[in-house]
């Protein structure tokens, strides 16, 4: 009951929540206060990696506990957080040698925006008419203001319109529902020609393009069409624009590699991690830039360069442990190569749901699958969101012990990179099974 009437759940319609308490959990497995197993599809809001209660973070976290839990990052640091910060270097793409850490993911869109901002202020050639971003239709960066101005899902987004600051939107480069009369194979020379335009018509004015690399998340597992990012890459540095990468959703495995850019060897001038950084277990976030950016920071104490920005929890030590036993994870336990096997054994078992004349696609990449549920195949109409039918769907595969939360029409899986085909076998059929409890068979 407190739960209900005092605990204010993040986009849950408090008037009709039904509380479902997990006690604990183990691996992909949650277990509520009556004791029932349910499989963690979603991990825990995509952001779990390696399982819950992993022996070796576990044991991390405790070390760590050991020494201290906390120290701030303003003026003064620890060995753990120097130690990741050395590691994520290491492991992220060419030119990310600077880290700024935060709690969340929106804090780190938002240092990045704040950063590409401040950056065209002071380095050596000031351009200070650079204050205008890019970005990209149905984005979700986050929920503070600055992020939610760079994000365009209306749905959450168009209430507080008149808070934001103005942001310059191009296509969202969806390759189910495309443009009247485009081709498949000409999808991303299309939305990449809308990009050029916009970069052409505000030259020299915009500061940064920001992106959600390969797949966005809260859009509904919205998928791009290939080389779309290297695209961007290339006509952003043909304009000078900084690229932020905002890999929270689909960084740290979830898509087969480490981080999303990989896939189309992209260098972003701006990474931006979150969720899986600390294997889900720990608010632990960051923001990755170059030498370059870092360099237009730099100044005598009068000229007041530095970055005016901090969260109390930056840096966090335990945080930091946690998030180097779960990249230590990655190589001991394969991670990566099992989210290739798992993910393409999950795109197999899903294939034949597309034959059900309510699913409009099905999509995969990695470790993350979309079923998009329709009213009507052929003109890719969606049911009315009031309907719910995403979420009827899932309400089923819970029936079946799995746990899943949706997107609108779009039945979201995402285990954790862990999982195992049994586990996957058991997903899809609650997936299966709530189709037909939602729409028919
Ligand atoms: C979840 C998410 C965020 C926001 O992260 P929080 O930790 O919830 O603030 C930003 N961008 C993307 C792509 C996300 O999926």
């Amino acid at each position: 009951l407190v739960d209900r009437e005092h605990c204010w759940h993040a986009f849950t319609p408090m008037a009709e929540y039904e509380p479902l308490l997990v006690d604990r959990a183990e691996g992909v497995w949650l277990y509520d206060h009556q004791g029932r197993a349910l499989l963690d599809g979603i991990s825990s809001m995509w952001c779990n990696v390696h399982g819950h209660r992993h022996p070796k973070i576990d044991a991390a976290i405790r070390g760590q506990l050991d020494r201290v839990a906390h120290v701030t990052s303003l003026g003064m640091s620890n060995s753990t957080t120097i130690e990741l910060t050395r590691r994520l270097v290491e492991v992220t793409p060419q030119g990310l040698d600077c880290i700024f850490y935060s709690s969340d993911g929106s804090s780190a869109v938002e240092v990045a925006l704040k950063m590409a901002f401040q950056y065209w202020r002071q380095r050596a050639e000031p351009e200070p008419e650079r204050s205008l971003f890019l970005a990209v239709g149905n984005a979700y960066h986050g929920d503070t203001l600055g992020s939610v101005s760079v994000g365009g899902v209306s749905r959450f987004h168009a209430m507080f319109d008149p808070l934001l600051f103005d942001v310059l939107r191009g296509p969202c480069p969806d390759t189910y529902r495309l443009p009247e009369g485009v081709r498949a194979e000409d999808a991303c020379q299309h939305y990449l020609d809308q990009y050029e335009d916009l970069l052409n018509r505000f030259s020299g004015r915009i500061a940064a393009l920001v992106v959600e690399p390969l797949v966005q998340g809260a859009a509904g597992l919205v998928m791009h069409p290939a080389q779309f990012l290297s695209g961007l890459r290339k006509l952003t540095r043909e304009h000078g624009v900084l690229l932020i990468a905002d890999e929270i959703a689909v960084g740290m495995g979830r898509t087969g590699k480490l981080w999303a850019c990989e896939w189309e060897q992209v260098e972003p001038d701006f990474l931006c991690t979150g969720k899986g950084l600390s294997g889900g277990y720990l608010p632990v976030a960051a923001t990755l830039t170059t030498r370059e950016v870092w360099n237009a920071f730099l100044g005598d104490y009068a000229e007041s360069k530095s970055f005016f920005h901090g969260h109390t929890f930056g840096g966090n030590p335990l945080g930091c442990a946690a998030s180097l036993a779960t990249l230590d994870l990655f190589e001991e336990e394969q991670t990566l190569q099992n989210v290739l096997r798992q993910g393409a054994y999950l795109e197999e078992c899903l294939a034949d749901l597309r034959e059900h004349r309510h699913v409009g696609d099905v999509r995969c990449r990695g470790l993350v699958a979309a079923v998009e549920l329709v009213e009507n195949q052929h003109s890719q109409r969606g049911y009315e969101w009031s309907q719910r039918r995403g979420h009827l769907a899932c309400q089923a595969a819970m029936e079946r012990g799995v746990w899943l939360r949706p997107l609108g029409n779009v039945i979201v899986i995402m285990p954790p990179l862990c999982c195992t085909a049994e586990h996957i076998d058991q997903i899809v059929a609650a997936v299966k099974f709530g189709v037909s409890q939602a729409c028919g068979d």
